[in-house]
């Protein structure tokens, strides 16, 4: 029954020979200020916190231009998006969601009983507002759009959504996740949820500030409805520990860090789309952290390349075209993969 080994809690040293592009992790590990600050924390790992959660909440709203209470926080933005589905199924009804996309809480928005409308990506690979709205039925209680999509990079601009937004009768919720949008040069929706009161936005932690393992993820929206959501949350967002707590508030400030990720974030997508133009594989504007490219004129069994080569590096989305997805890492590590793969 107990593991015979002391289990290694260092993952990364365990495995250091495997790369990592299929998580859309950050290749350059979490900010040196957020694991100092981390680090000082553990001593606090005994107890309930009720102070850093009102920093973090205030740091956060300030950085948002929105109040307090426009804001919950929590473990990842996976429950929060899991919550919000919750929220949503309540009395049952019908979601719309674009394919491919990060459609992670749909096997709970159908266990709850809910409908379904799955709308594929235009023929330019973006979400296609408008066939989701021709989607929209008399039970419609979501619409999920993911900005940065995931898996494509492509990014809708404010006014494409906005649009949208304006165009929905507004008893339902519009849920835009953006994970990826610090990526970007474009400006979060997060202002605008005092004006459309059915608009909810998720945010991460887990990609630009490298905290996938420490878990922090936070929604914005309008304050009746954050209070709403609250009621599925027993006890408010108290699943963060202090220790990441205390690493997001540390991490918010550490602006050498986020420029660092940035720049050679950008780097590296200029590096990989040009690698898959020179060889002529298709690829997709990408917005993110990773590139969606196709596969079709492909020689070779690229999962087994990147397999033998101890690279995770995805699967294959749409039924057409073999289209995949790769995270961006490190300069070395997409050497390596260039050199393995194609
Ligand atoms: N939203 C999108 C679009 C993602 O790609 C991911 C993770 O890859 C998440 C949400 C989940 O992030 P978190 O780690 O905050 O749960």
């Amino acid at each position: 029954f107990f593991a015979k080994e002391t289990p290694n809690f260092n993952l990364l040293k365990k495995d250091s020979e495997t790369i990592r592009l299929c998580f859309n992790e950050n290749p350059f590990g979490t900010s040196p200020k957020a694991l100092e600050a981390m680090q000082e924390s553990l001593s606090s790992a005994s107890m309930y916190d009720f102070k850093f959660a009102d920093v973090l909440c205030e740091k956060l709203a300030e950085s948002n231009q929105v109040k307090k209470e426009n804001l919950l926080v929590s473990a990842g933005s996976s429950f929060l998006l899991e919550l919000v589905t919750k929220y949503v199924s309540i009395n049952k009804g019908h979601f719309i969601i674009p394919d491919p996309s990060f459609t992670i809480f749909e096997p709970i928005a159908e266990f709850l009983g809910m409908s379904k409308s799955v709308i594929s990506l235009n023929n330019k690979k973006k979400i296609d507002l408008e066939k989701m709205k021709s989607a929209v039925k008399k039970d419609t209680k979501l619409i999920y759009i993911c900005n940065p999509n995931n898996p494509t990079g492509d990014l809708l601009s404010r006014q494409e959504v906005e649009n949208f937004i304006r165009s929905i009768p507004d008893d339902i919720i519009i849920l835009v996740d953006e994970a990826y949008i610090e990526f970007t040069t474009q400006k979060s929706l997060s202002d605008l949820v005092d004006v459309y009161k059915n608009l909810i936005i998720t945010r991460t932690f887990s990609k630009l500030y490298g905290f996938a393992g420490a878990r922090l993820g936070y929604v914005i929206g309008n304050e009746r409805l954050i209070a709403e959501l609250k009621k599925l949350q027993s006890w408010s967002g108290a699943e963060i520990s202090v220790v990441t707590m205390a690493g997001a508030i540390a991490a918010m400030e550490d602006k050498e860090f986020i420029t660092k990720v940035l720049v050679n974030n950008q780097k590296v997508k200029d590096f990989v789309m040009s690698g898959f133009n020179k060889r002529g594989i298709k690829t997709i504007p990408s917005s993110a952290n990773f590139v969606y490219f196709s596969l079709e004129n492909y020689n070779g069994d690229y999962f087994k390349k990147l397999k033998d080569a101890k690279i995770l590096g995805g699967k294959t989305y749409e039924q057409k075209g073999k289209w995949t997805r790769i995270s961006l890492g490190t300069v070395d590590q997409m050497n390596k993969y260039f050199e393995v793969v194609l």
